[in-house]
Order: C-alpha cells, then sequence, then structure tokens
C-alpha cells in the first residue's frame, strides 16, 4: 500500500483501527493488523477457481464458472466481529476496505480477467433503510476501486422481506425461503455477459443460488461467485 506525507499525517488525528483486534494500524497496514492478517486462516479458492468446495455448491444450479472467498468463517470467532461491524454496526466504510482487500487478493491470479460486470447481491428495500447501505454494494465498490469493473445493482431486485436466515436450522428451509426471494428486472443490461456476484458469507450457497438462477434467465450469462468468508462445515 502506498504511504504518503498526508496518510501518515492524518493517521495521527484520526488513528486507524485493526478491524478484528482494534489495535493501531501502522501506515503500512490496511485494514488489519499484521499479526490478524497472520492469523486469518484464508482459503486457497483463488489457486483453483473453477474447482473448489464453494464451486461446487453451483455445479448444476446455474452457469457456474469460478468461486472463492478471502477466508473461512467461524461463527463467534474473531474475524466474525468485522462481518457483525459490516452488517450490523453500520460500518459502510469498512465494506470498501474489505471489498479492496479481497480484490487485491485475487487482482494477481487473474481472477477478474474476463469479468464484464459485478452484481452485489440484493437487499430488500425495507432492510436497505434500517441499515442505510446494502453491505455487499459496499465490498463491490471496493472491488471495483482495484478492478475498475462496472457495478450492476439495477439488474435485479430483492422482492420480499423474508426472515433472517440464522432463525432457521434446515437447508431446506433457508433454500424454501429465498427461492422466490429475487427478481430479474433488466434482462437486456446482462445478456451474453460474465457477472461477478458479491456476497459476505457463503454459507449453504441458498442465497446466491436464488440470486444466480434469476440472473441466469439471461441469455447467455455466465456467473462466477467471490464472497468475504466461506463456512466450512
Ligand atoms: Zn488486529
Amino acid at each position: 500500500m502506498r504511504t504518503s506525507f498526508w496518510t501518515s499525517l492524518f493517521d495521527l488525528i484520526v488513528p486507524r483501527r485493526c478491524a478484528i483486534c482494534s489495535n493501531r494500524l501502522s501506515p503500512e497496514e490496511s485494514l488489519l493488523c499484521a499479526d490478524c492478517e497472520a492469523e486469518l486462516e484464508k482459503t486457497p479458492f483463488h489457486e483453483s477457481p473453477y474447482d473448489n468446495p464453494m464451486a461446487r455448491l453451483f455445479w448444476g444450479q446455474f452457469p457456474i464458472e469460478k468461486a472463492s472467498a478471502w477466508f473461512y468463517y467461524r461463527p463467534h470467532s474473531d474475524p466474525s466481529k468485522m462481518i457483525y461491524d459490516l452488517k450490523y454496526h453500520g460500518q459502510s466504510l469498512l465494506g470498501e476496505d474489505i471489498g479492496e482487500q479481497l480484490a487485491l487478493r485475487h487482482l494477481p491470479t487473474g481472477f477478474f480477467n474476463d469479468i464484464d460486470a459485478i452484481v452485489p447481491i440484493p437487499i430488500t428495500c425495507k432492510r436497505q433503510r434500517e441499515r442505510g447501505y446494502n453491505q455487499s454494494m459496499q465490498v463491490a465498490r471496493g472491488i471495483c476501486q482495484v478492478t475498475h469493473l462496472p457495478i450492476f445493482d439495477k439488474v435485479i431486485k430483492r422482492q420480499h422481506f423474508s426472515e433472517s436466515q440464522t432463525h432457521q436450522s434446515s437447508t431446506w428451509e433457508r433454500r424454501e425461503n429465498v427461492r422466490d426471494a429475487f427478481q430479474l428486472i433488466d434482462a437486456d443490461k446482462i445478456k451474453g455477459k460474465h457477472l461477478l456476484i458479491i456476497d459476505d458469507i457463503v454459507t449453504t450457497g441458498a442465497t446466491v443460488i436464488a440470486c444466480g438462477q434469476e440472473l441466469a434467465k439471461a441469455e447467455g450469462v455466465k456467473l462466477s461467485v467471490l464472497s468475504i468468508g466461506y463456512t466450512k462445515e
């Protein structure tokens, strides 16, 4: 990362803190301190984006190309605090920083080379009003700063409020709940395009599958998936 005089000066006035342990960051560090960065259990999915446990969740569900996630997610772990802050503590800028790190990790492998546009998984209007932002959109913005790929945030919408997935136990229930949640609204715009779906955490993949199947209604669409975390079962 670039460290300028102004970055250093700004850091004196408003110290930047690690998104996991809250310790002060040095000017060379971004988002995470060196200790938390070393501790983070990263996935190797970017090395084999066409065939890995996350990509396999989507095989046969929609025209899947590549899938990858930054780290293995475990509920109540230290890194889960960062996701919680992103979703429930109104830290929208954190999402952009996470998106940047996610993109920088995947850029050298050529992950973005054949992608045409980014599609953040939409949230309902009600949720957006409550939260003030869509966390996947914030992550997409950070990815855009690194890759300069366009963000298509108006091609699909989430149409009805469904209960938070954390209250449902089985995979089947989650799938039922999100099955009709998405509606494609601009098929022409995505025709023949390779889109990158952005989600925060992929666990069963139910939300991504529902969104992907709706996007795939447009002719000739190819889909890849990138998330912050992947829950290892
Ligand atoms: Zn830390």
